[in-house]
């Protein structure tokens, strides 16, 4: 196993490691050893957010790790709840409070509130304060669509450094790649391996990516695992990608992908099972359940 993940640059000059260990659905008493097990293996990134409610275990798992902060890159996201220009100030507090640490390398809107854009503004320009006062060292969005990166452009002025949004092979939202791109953001998978297309009690009825038969006969031919093929695919193509695992095991082995490289042809055919059909809640219709999830405190 190699020790050490790429890594990639983002629109500010910060470094950040492309794979992360993500930890959504992670029942805090199972957090601070995944993440522990994860920066034992090599990892140093992780991806939570105040919505999951382990922030306070993963700063354990950090700890007990061993590592020097600066030596693992921490990304929170900040809830619907908290926006607005004062809250997300105030959210950034609660997050780096629970989490243990002065400092937040990436600190992102969990996602927009399409009725009440102008509280996700004001809750980006929070994050253009907490950037520009050092507390956070690159700030950036999620689940934003293009017109949501048009719009917040209009009325900020530092672009996102990442977008992190619904991506694997069954849907790889092209479009919205091609927007980050244009406007110089890193696109990050969620789902990489697409979680959401398999997670237990969310709709038998989906169709599980890992079981794909054309990922199937790639990870054949390199001897690897189906969540492996499709993290390489999502690093090849210059993305980041955080698979969540509480199983040592599985956090192992989604680590084990730097010894392998896809064809640009094994490329294409995972490109092309696309459908376009998004698994995750629509970005752009207005959920005001959302705003009931208060986050704690501490
Ligand atoms: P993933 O694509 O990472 O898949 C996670 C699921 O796959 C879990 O059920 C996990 O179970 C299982 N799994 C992990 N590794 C393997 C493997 N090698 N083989 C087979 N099964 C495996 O989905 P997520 O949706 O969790 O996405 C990853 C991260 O992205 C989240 O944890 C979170 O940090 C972030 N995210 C962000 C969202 C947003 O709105 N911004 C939305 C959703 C996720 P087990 O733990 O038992 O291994």
């Amino acid at each position: 196993m190699t020790a050490t993940t790429p890594e990639l640059q983002l629109n500010n000059g910060v470094t950040m490691p492309a794979l992360g260990l993500g930890v959504f659905q992670s029942p805090p008493e199972e957090t601070a050893a995944a993440v522990e097990t994860a920066l034992r293996l090599g990892y140093r990134h992780i991806d939570t957010a105040a919505a999951y409610g382990n922030e306070r275990q993963v700063g354990e798992g950090i700890r007990r790790s061993g590592l020097d902060r600066g030596d693992v890159f921490i990304e929170t996201k900040v809830w619907v709840s908290d926006y607005g220009y004062d809250q997300t100030l105030h959210a950034f507090d609660k997050a780096a409070g629970k989490l243990g640490v002065e400092t937040l390398d990436l600190l992102i809107l969990h996602q927009p509130a399409p009725d009440r854009f102008d509280q996700t503004v004001a809750a980006y320009r929070a994050l253009e304060t907490l950037l520009a006062d050092g507390k956070v060292r690159a700030i950036g969005v999620s689940n934003f669509m293009r017109h949501h990166l048009d719009e917040l452009m209009k009325q900020a002025t530092t672009v996102p450094a990442v977008n992190q949004i619904e991506l694997h092979p069954y849907f790889a939202q092209q479009d919205v790649q091609r927007a980050d791109a244009e406007h110089g953001i890193l696109t990050q998978a969620w789902s990489p391996i697409g979680g959401i297309t398999f997670y237990p009690g969310w709709g038998e009825r989906r169709r599980n990516v890992l079981q794909d038969a054309t990922i199937a006969g790639i990870a054949a031919a390199h001897d690897k695992t189906a969540a492996q093929v499709m993290l390489r695919w999502q690093l090849q193509h210059g993305r980041s990608a955080i698979p969540k695992s509480t199983n040592p095991g599985r956090i192992a082995e989604n680590f084990d992908v730097l010894d392998f490289e896809l064809t640009g042809d094994q490329l294409a055919r995972i490109d092309a099972l696309d459908t376009g059909v998004r698994n995750g809640p629509d970005p752009d219709v207005p959920r005001p359940e959302m705003f009931d999830r208060v986050i704690p405190e501490d």
